[in-house]
């Protein structure tokens, strides 16, 4: 049987940054992947980091290539009543900027270090199973090209996202599950066209929600607002730029520009987090753990705050024996998980339009005056600059 001393569930952001934390302090880990590497350095998702992610990239050799193709953005747009308002976030929070830079890039970029520095990871590996997590010797079984394989570990990781395995080996009873399904949904859009604008615009409109996200020169990623279960076959690439026509739409004569739509897909909104994100010698890390609304972007950037608290922790035990980070963990993550929670769902119902229903005329009223004050006032535009951007300590 195989031998490490993290067994790492999952290639993705959260997996990858853990692997190379634990390597630069000389902590071992083999990453198991579901999918083939071709699919995961292909598969869209999000692109907005946080300043802290990436200084943490950078910190750790990590972040070349996106200082290189990354574009920096201090500033986003919000639209409503056809009117622009800008909030100038890097000015409102000393500084600090976003950069754009799509999942699939980074993700790209940490397999490709992650080998070249002669790091463990299967690809393809089917029915991934745990066992003994709550012994010394956890152990991890699966097959690769239908030959089974055994792992020891010390520790495991489970960063296998959502729809993972990792978290359902925990039995029923060790977890509380928050799980809240929103009534909003995002028809996701690919588009073969050059951004029209050079700062992300969130637009509040009554048909819905339209977001204008920026992804490279060339390609552009757009949301609408939809209902949850609306198939994407409702929405032909006509209706797709009709509707972003209109809910962009200004009074000043903005003009959005029209290509291919390359992808799109609806993806329903939930709210959810587990308690606590770990079981014997388990230690859950990102999507695994929890979901947030996508509006704030934040979920990447969340994924990548646990890797870094995870690393931390087992490094301290490993090479200290001291089991304080580790006993700490799921509490050290689970007050940044709420805060980002609580923006996320605040954001959520800023820029969205609200369902009818019993109250939604109150409830439109007091959204838009959220929208004036945040765009008037300094202090509301620094609160949010701090969330947007990320907030540094939690
Ligand atoms: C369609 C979509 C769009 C999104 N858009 C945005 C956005 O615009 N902004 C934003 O901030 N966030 C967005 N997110 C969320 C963001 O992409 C995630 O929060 C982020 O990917 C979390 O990283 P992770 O490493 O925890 O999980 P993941 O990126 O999901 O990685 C988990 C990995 O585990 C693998 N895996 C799963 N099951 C197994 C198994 N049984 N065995 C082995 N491996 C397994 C998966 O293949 C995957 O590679 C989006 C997510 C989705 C699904």
């Amino acid at each position: 049987m195989a031998r490490t001393c993290v067994g790492i569930v999952g290639a993705g952001p959260a997996g990858l940054v853990l692997a190379h934390l634990l390597a630069d302090q000389g902590v071992e880990s083999v990453v198991l992947e579901r999918q083939s590497r071709s699919h995961v350095e292909r598969r869209v998702r999000a692109g907005l980091l946080e300043h802290r992610t990436v200084e943490l990239l950078e910190a750790h050799g990590l972040a070349e290539r996106l200082r290189a193709r990354g574009q920096v953005h201090r500033g986003v747009e919000l639209r409503f009543d056809g009117r622009r308002h800008r909030i100038a976030y890097a000015d409102l929070y000393g500084g600090r900027h976003m950069v754009v830079y799509a999942q699939q890039e980074l993700v790209a970029d940490l397999i490709r270090l992650w080998i070249a520095r002669g790091g463990g990871i299967a690809f393809e590996a089917e029915r991934v199973t745990l066992h003994g997590l709550e012994g010394e010797r956890p152990e991890i079984r699966y097959a690769v090209g239908g030959r089974g394989e055994r792992l020891a570990c010390d520790f495991v990781a489970g960063c296998d996202g959502f729809h993972g395995v990792s978290r359902g080996s925990i039995p029923a009873g060790a977890l509380t599950v928050h799980d809240q399904r929103l009534p909003f949904a995002w028809v996701g859009v690919l588009a073969e066209v050059a951004p029209s604008t050079d700062e992300i615009i969130y637009a509040n409109h009554a048909r819905g929600f339209a977001g204008h996200m920026l992804r490279s020169s060339t390609v552009s990623r757009f949301y609408l607002q939809t209902e949850p279960d609306d198939p994407i076959e409702s929405w032909p690439d006509e209706r797709i730029w009709a509707e972003l026509q209109r809910r962009l739409a200004t009074s000043d004569g903005w003009k959005l520009r029209e290509g291919p739509v390359l992808e799109k897909n609806v993806t329903d909104m939930r709210s959810f987090v587990v308690e606590p994100m770990q079981f014997g010698r388990l230690f859950l890390a990102g999507d695994a753990a929890h979901i947030v609304p996508p509006t704030g972007a934040k979920g990447l950037n969340l994924a990548v705050a646990d890797a870094r608290v995870l690393a931390d922790a087992i490094v301290r035990q490993v090479r200290a024996s001291d089991s304080s980070g580790l006993a700490a963990y799921s509490d050290t993550c689970l007050r940044r998980v709420w805060r980002v929670q609580e923006f996320s769902s605040w954001m959520t119902w800023l820029v969205h339009r609200i369902p009818d229903g019993p109250g939604a005329d109150l409830r439109r009223r007091l959204q838009r005056a959220q929208l004036e004050y945040l765009c008037a006032s300094p202090a509301a535009g620094a609160s949010f600059a701090e969330n947007y951007v990320g907030i540094a300590d939690v």
